[in-house]
């Protein structure tokens, strides 16, 4: 059918040459990330090159090959790192290469995810299915994929506090400022901005101690809730966390489950990246309670190592995450065939109507690589974080500054004559040098208050060679560092 003289479209004109610039393109993309190894981590962005990023979007546009050169150029050489083998910085993962294919795919389909009956609706059906079986979920529980676990505990404390009562028509006006909510003082910052997006206020966020382990005091718990309760307040939820982002510490979950149950709490689990090691024999035990969650958040970007973003959160009672969350105004209202058919669309288990195909690049992830070699390496870099260990606790310069609990390695550069601020300082900046340096990127926290070098592996690509150079750059920084004091 031939286009009116006056209607335009904004498909290629010439379709042969876009196919070779996609494929120059992908070309690309593939040998990005097999030389990823012999590049430095992580490359500043130049001022220059800031500059003229900075530039205004053209009115007449430009053509695609000027745009990819640009690309090429401005924007390729410097990606955050995670994707490269001595990347320790936060909890970052690292790709795997099938998403290079899944993210294209999804691109070429354009699928909003909101809802209606078509191919990516059951997709994503089908991933939650595998979640609720991994996790030991019953199939009456929901789901949803979801950016990450920041949107995902903020849905599961949602769905906990809407079970209260008739938030969504009242309000909280039948609730002023007296739903308490419990974790950890190693909690994850996510869980308090949560409590304050619902409007309770992050006062309503009780941070109970931790023992030298760095997981949840259960004594202090119960006695907060019982303190709290004497006070007229009402505690509604306790979150658990498995696997701490400062040491990778586990709450003991089913103790947690049990106070829930005794006290009538809703049970949220965040289990951002620990919570994968429920598929490992070595580390499940240890997360026992977790099944027992009435809601679970947990990434796939981290250990499950599926491109950014994709998160999930599992609520066992799926009616109560539906209750909280579904809305159907006409134009959406639920057709009983074609398109607009279809039951429980995902837009009635969250805030978001259009949504992405997030689900394909998780399918494509966890089918091709499966879920036992998911398992073995998070188990790999639970051996090499114990090896990290060894290399510090056995290098007199280097001392530790939390057990190793999963994946990750809290250690300083004790200078003798120096401590407080002064030594915090010397550890933020030998980071910062061996960042710049593009050896590795380790980040900081802080234990008991001091400034830590945090280590943490959740990366496929890391191998033990990669611990050892990291180790040695972090000596010869400290060493400069020194070498210029005394000069
Ligand atoms: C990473 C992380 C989060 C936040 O998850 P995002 O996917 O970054 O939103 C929350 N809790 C813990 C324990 C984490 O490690």
């Amino acid at each position: 059918m031939p286009r009116q003289p006056s209607e335009i479209s904004l498909d290629p004109q010439d379709w042969d040459a876009f196919r070779a610039t996609a494929h120059a393109a992908l070309d690309d993309a593939i040998e990005f990330l097999r030389g990823v190894r012999e590049r430095p981590v992580w490359t500043p962005v130049p001022e220059e090159v800031r500059n003229r990023l900075s530039g205004r979007v053209s009115p007449q546009g430009s053509s695609l090959e000027e745009v990819y050169s640009e690309f090429r150029e401005l924007i390729l050489p410097y990606p955050t790192g995670n994707i490269h083998p001595r990347f320790f910085g936060w909890v970052h993962g690292a790709g795997v290469a099938n998403g290079i294919i899944a993210e294209m795919l999804a691109a070429a389909m354009n699928a909003n995810c909101g809802g209606r009956d078509h191919g990516a609706i059951y997709v994503e059906k089908t991933v939650i299915d595998w979640c609720k079986k991994i996790f030991e979920f019953p199939s009456t529980a929901s789901g949803l994929l979801v950016s990450g676990t920041s949107m995902a505990n903020l849905i599961g404390i949602c769905v906990a506090r809407n079970s209260r009562g008739d938030v969504r028509n009242g309000g909280l006006r039948d609730y002023p400022r007296s739903l308490v909510a419990y974790t950890s003082a190693e909690a994850h910052e996510s869980v308090v901005r949560a409590v304050e997006i619902l409007g309770l206020g992050s006062a309503a966020v009780r941070k109970i101690a931790v023992l030298k382990d760095f997981a949840m005091d259960v004594g202090a718990l119960r006695q907060a809730i019982e303190k709290d309760r004497e006070a007229g307040l009402e505690p509604f939820c306790v979150i658990g966390t498995a696997g701490s982002v400062n040491t990778g510490a586990i709450d003991p979950l089913e103790e947690l489950a049990e106070v829930c149950g005794e006290e009538g709490l809703w049970f949220h689990v965040d289990g951002a990246f620990g919570a994968l090691g429920y598929l490992t024999e070595s580390i499940r035990p240890r997360l026992k309670g977790l099944e027992r969650a009435d809601s679970l958040a947990f990434d796939f970007h981290k250990w499950a190592q599926v491109q950014y973003d994709a998160g999930c959160i599992l609520v066992r009672k799926g009616e109560l995450q539906r209750a909280a969350f579904s809305m159907r105004p006409a134009y959406l209202k639920k057709m009983s065939r074609g398109l607009g058919a279809g039951e429980n669309w995902p837009c009635d288990y969250g805030p978001e109507l259009s949504r992405s195909f997030r689900a394909l690049k998780i399918w494509f992830a966890l089918k091709e690589v499966g879920l036992e070699k998911i398992a073995r390496i998070i188990e790999q870099n639970c051996e090499q974080a114990r090896y990290l260990e060894q290399l510090v606790s056995g290098e007199p310069n280097l001392e530790l500054l939390a057990p190793v609990s999963l994946n990750i390695v809290c250690f300083r550069f004790p200078q003798e004559g120096l401590d407080g601020e002064a030594l915090d300082d010397l550890n933020a900046n030998i980071v910062a040098d061996v960042q710049e340096a593009g050896i590795a990127a380790p980040s900081t926290t802080r234990i008991h208050g001091r400034l830590a070098i945090r280590v943490n592996i959740t990366n496929h690509r890391t191998r033990r060679e990669d611990l050892e150079v990291l180790v040695k750059g972090v000596l010869a920084k400290a060493r400069e560092r020194m070498a210029d004091q005394h000069r």
